[in-house]
């Protein structure tokens, strides 16, 4: 999957899921001198915020927004690649048709041939599901002529999705197909992860996933040596070299 000249999107729900699922993935797409955009569907500030609103009891939406705006912004700074939030709100997000054909242009605008997303049946956060069927409905409608937007249609590009849920995979049936080795990048994906101060536990949590996902890649995917690894679900399959 990382291979130098690609064009990558990441949609992420939440303000943390970019860099806890695909931060180790991004970081390599940088280091190959690849164009990596970030959206950020919302700032996660309902679902992925409770430390915040559990410590000031008065504190607005809009100002636990501008706390996590904050926190992707150095998260993504580290990561190398840009960030944008679309604001949509989270808990729940709701992608209308309007929402669906902003995504669609930011696709023909970017023209990327690979998307990174919410696993297709990450049921138990339905912000999540509702984001890669939004992908998806742009991604697969983004090649088709006559359908009016200020950029040009685009190749349809390759949807790759990342981890569910921390510990939920068995549980939604997401059965990685694909491992991006990060060991070599993931002290630099743990200090973005750490820049994400109103989720203390990413951290840990992540390098146990990738301590885990590491081996499963040595041992199913002759990935030897690799120590830490972020585990991938590609929809469909990669055309020979
Ligand atoms: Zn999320």
């Amino acid at each position: 999957m990382i291979r130098s000249g690609r064009r990558v999107l990441v949609f992420s729900a939440h303000a943390a899921d970019f860099c806890s699922r695909a931060g180790g993935a991004i970081l390599r797409f940088v280091d190959a001198g690849c164009d990596v955009q970030i959206y950020d569907l919302t700032y996660g500030e309902k679902c992925e915020s409770p430390a915040v609103w559990n410590d000031h009891a008065e504190i607005s939406v809009d100002e636990v927004k501008a706390i996590r705006r904050e926190e992707i912004l150095v998260a993504a700074e580290i990561l190398g690649a840009p960030i944008d939030c679309l604001d949509y709100d989270d808990s729940p997000l709701l992608l209308g048709p309007e929402r669906r054909a902003q995504l669609l242009e930011i696709i023909r605008g970017f023209r990327p041939d690979l998307v990174l997303t919410h696993w297709i049946d990450d049921y138990l956060h339905p912000d999540h599901v509702e984001t890669v069927q939004a992908v998806l409905w742009a991604s697969r409608y983004c090649f088709r002529p006559g359908i009016q937007t200020d950029h040009p249609p685009c190749a349809a590009p390759e949807v790759v999705c990342f981890e569910p849920i921390a510990g939920a995979a068995p549980v939604v049936g997401y059965v990685p197909n694909l491992y991006v080795d990060v060991t070599s990048v993931f002290e630099r994906k743990k200090s973005a992860l750490r820049a994400l101060a109103t989720q203390p536990e990413l951290p840990e949590r992540y390098e146990i996933i990738a301590r885990y996902r590491g081996l499963e890649a040595q041992m199913s995917a002759w990935m030897k040596p690799c120590e830490m690894a972020e585990a991938y679900c590609r929809l469909g399959t990669e055309a020979a070299p």
